[in-house]
């Protein structure tokens, strides 16, 4: 089945009886009620696919659960109540037979460093940090900390890289370590980790996918070896999402095609238009020929589907400056999150990247007049109007 059919099919209509719900329902139940003892003890013996507690297994999530696999040609998916708890399962799942080390990309999601340091490291876990866009930089990072998992993002924050996950596939297998991507940023109809080699991938279902602003949640797709790893620590850990949310989220997928098509498209055009406007000193999109990742662009993106997420830096402009740009702002919405259907303005300096040390802030080359944007489906002129006046 193709993309689009896959989230508008997978996993609803499932059979309970003669008459058959169009679509899932929420089941909200937080235990089952079964024909025969007999049958319960199958379920919890995992001889027997069935419901039995809310925290195991529930039938709305399991047809969301469905879907995303679909989306993302995974082995299977396991639903939680944020990303960052997704993360942190897969992440638990990816080292449990192997070293407690974790290799991550230096341009993370701000939270995930947090995870990583005041988590993790705290546990006993080693973590290094590395230039994920430097495939010799990652190899020879991993002959050195032999991680037992390896963690990047499709499409960094918010500087838009774009490492080769292909080749850190082959890196990764290479040293027994596995591959964890957060596609939240790509979103599996830019790119699917899973076909490049990857062994688990992981999602704010809260951005892109769920799309409208109004669902906290997560999702862990995975290879078939890890599959059973990561919903036996969700049956154990219990960080499972919201059978509302996860109806929620499922309705939100099946426009999300149509939604991600529209931002990309709006993304790009918003792109070349600050590029020409005279306030505008820099953007960062991934059209960009002159882009430090072009070719692995060109290789692992389809052709004009290149994000939603487009960043620039405002000419002269001092933390003051920004601050007047997004006060003055009418339409655009200055919040912090990023993939819905309208269109959002963030500052790093003083969010995302708030607490990373100015010296590495430059390193990272996040400068005091960078904002970054998410484009939504709106009409991009109304959008450009307002940018235009709040930059004059
Ligand atoms: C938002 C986000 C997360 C965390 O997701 P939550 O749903 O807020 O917990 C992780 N990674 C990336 C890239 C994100 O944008």
């Amino acid at each position: 089945m193709k993309f689009h059919t896959k989230a508008v099919h997978a996993g609803d209509r499932k059979r309970l009886g003669p008459d058959t719900p169009v679509t899932t329902p929420i089941y909200t139940a937080a235990s089952y009620l079964h024909d025969s003892t007999a049958r319960l003890d199958r379920i919890f013996g995992h001889t027997e696919h069935g419901y039995a507690y809310q925290r195991y297994d529930n039938p709305t999530n399991a047809a969301l659960e469905e879907q995303i696999t679909a989306l993302e040609n995974g082995h299977g998916t396991l639903t939680c109540a944020s990303g960052m708890a997704a993360l942190q399962i897969a992440v638990l799942a990816a080292c449990a037979t192997r070293p407690k080390s974790v290799l991550c990309a230096e341009a993370i999601y701000g939270a995930t460093i947090r995870m990583l340091d005041s988590v993790f490291a705290p546990l006993g876990f080693a973590v290094h940090y590395v230039d994920a866009c430097d495939p010799a930089a990652v190899e020879t990072a991993i002959d050195q900390h032999k991680p037992g998992c390896v963690l990047v993002e499709t499409i960094s924050n918010p500087l838009l890289r774009v490492c080769d996950i292909e080749r850190l596939a082959v890196l990764c297998r290479k040293a027994g370590a596995a591959l964890v991507v957060d596609n939240t940023f790509a979103t599996p109809l830019l790119m699917r980790s899973l076909e490049l080699g990857a062994h688990l991938v992981v999602h704010s279902l809260t951005k892109f996918l769920a799309g409208h602003g109004d669902v906290l949640g997560g999702a862990v797709i995975s290879d078939e070896e890890h599959f059973e790893p990561v919903r036996q620590l969700s049956r154990t850990c219990g960080p499972v999402l919201g059978p509302f949310e996860a109806y929620l989220t499922m309705r939100g997928i099946k426009t999300f095609p149509l939604r991600m098509e529209r931002q990309c498209a709006n993304a790009r055009s918003l792109a070349a238009w600050l590029r020409n406007h005279p306030k505008v000193e820099r953007v960062f999109y991934l059209d960009d020929p002159a882009h430090p990742d072009a070719a692995v662009i060109r290789r692992l993106l389809p052709e004009g589907l290149y994000g939603a997420m487009v960043s620039f830096e405002i000419r002269g402009a001092q933390r003051d400056g920004i601050f007047d740009f997004l006060d003055r702002l009418k339409l655009v919405v200055r919040a912090t999150s990023l993939g819905d259907v309208h269109t959002m303005v963030l500052y790093p300096m003083m969010s995302s990247h708030r607490e990373v040390p100015p010296d590495l802030r430059d390193r990272m080359g996040i400068r005091e007049n960078l904002v970054r944007l998410s484009t939504g489906i709106e009409d991009m002129e109304d959008v450009e109007a307002d940018l235009d006046q709040a930059l004059a």
